[in-house]
């Protein structure tokens, strides 16, 4: 039995990352200072004795004895991100020093959730691993992007100056139950917009490209990241590599919930990507052979199924 951290526990990934880590046999810290996440994605774990929530502010130091940490704390959303853009740099390069420095004192693992959004608008297309990315650092994105980059240029200070060992995962696009309705991410939107048959907004004309990946397969490439042997820091792209245009996924979205739902066209989005697809070879290689399993269509119908419920329809 191992006792992990996961920092951004309360959140959409993080909760059904401390639940797996559990399942697992593992005592689990979930750090949050409920920003975006919520008590309620964890409420049915708080039973457990190995369960122990902790609301903290990475950006303040924190002490404990850990043996790895899940560094996932950070607003996802494009919404929440710029809703305080300094708070969210802060978050990702003081939360990171702060998580580095305690896997340094306690010699703990620790993995750091990236982001697809380090290739910035890309021009090499799918992005590979060694492409250095596209990005604005004075646009609206740039507190996200670029503290992402920052805390990826720190994992890798601490590991060949301190010797940490440590991980980079860089995740594309991923949606499931737990988000919340509010969250602002595509999948979420529309799907909330179709199941109250609400017009489904476009950002653009919906030719911009995105891959999605379910939520049970990012959390099954986390834990095997971790895993890796200590020579495998990544960076490492997570993703599935269907891609998919915001056109067809909102389709794909009025079809299985049957709204009646139209589309509607809004002013495209400030540096938003024109198209994103990783390259998964690097993943498939150093993480026994994973991919992903569910398809779109099954995992939104999931997903779908968790919205009913969430808001009553
Ligand atoms: P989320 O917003 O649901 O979860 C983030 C969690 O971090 C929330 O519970 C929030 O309250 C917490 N948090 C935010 N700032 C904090 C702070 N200063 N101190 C402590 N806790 C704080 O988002 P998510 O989709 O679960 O994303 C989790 C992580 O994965 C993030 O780091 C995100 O950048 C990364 N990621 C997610 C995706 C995706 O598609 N979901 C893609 C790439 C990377
Ligand atoms: N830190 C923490 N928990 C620990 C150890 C360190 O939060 O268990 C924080 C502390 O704020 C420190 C930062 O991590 O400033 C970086 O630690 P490091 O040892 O790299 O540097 P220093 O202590 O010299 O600033
Ligand atoms: N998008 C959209 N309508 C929405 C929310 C998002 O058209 O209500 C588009 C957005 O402009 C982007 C894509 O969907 O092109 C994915 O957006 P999201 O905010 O989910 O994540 P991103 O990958 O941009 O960080």
């Amino acid at each position: 039995m191992k006792r992990i951290l996961v920092t951004g526990g309360a959140g959409f990934i993080g909760s059904h990352l401390c639940e797996r880590l559990l399942s697992d046999g593992h005592e689990v810290l979930c750090l949050d200072n409920y920003f975006t996440g919520s008590k309620k994605n964890i409420v049915h774990l708080m039973d457990n004795p190995w369960f122990e929530p902790v609301r903290h502010d990475v950006t303040m130091p924190f002490y404990s004895e850990v043996d790895e940490i899940f560094n996932l704390a950070c607003p996802a959303s494009p919404v929440f991100y710029q809703y305080n853009p300094i708070k969210t740099v802060k978050t990702s390069v003081m939360g990171a020093i702060n998580m580095l420095g305690l896997a340094k004192r306690k010699n703990a693992k620790i993995l750091q959730a990236s982001t697809s959004e380090v290739y910035g608008d890309p021009k090499v297309h799918p992005q590979v691993e060694n492409y250095w990315g596209y990005v604005n650092p004075v646009g609206d994105r740039s507190c996200y992007d670029e503290g992402k980059r920052c805390a990826e240029t720190l994992f890798m200070d601490y590991h060949k100056q301190n010797k940490v060992r440590i991980k980079i995962a860089r995740i594309f696009n991923t949606y499931g139950p737990r988000m919340q309705p509010d969250d602002g991410r595509v999948v979420s939107n529309f799907i909330v917009q179709a199941l109250k048959g609400e017009d489904i907004t476009i950002h653009g004309d919906g030719s911009q490209t995105r891959c999605f990946l379910y939520i049970s397969d990012l959390v099954e490439s986390l834990v095997r990241t971790m895993n890796t042997p200590d020579e495998v820091t990544g960076p490492v792209n997570i993703g599935k590599p269907e891609e998919v245009s915001i056109l067809s996924l909102a389709e794909k979205i009025i079809s299985i919930t049957g709204s009646d739902s139209k589309i509607i066209f809004r002013p495209v989005r400030i540096d938003d990507p024109v198209k994103r697809r990783p390259d998964i070879t690097l993943a498939g290689e150093v993480l026994g052979g994973w991919e992903p399993a569910v398809d779109l269509k099954n995992g939104l119908e999931k997903t779908i199924g968790y919205f009913k419920k969430e808001i009553n329809i």
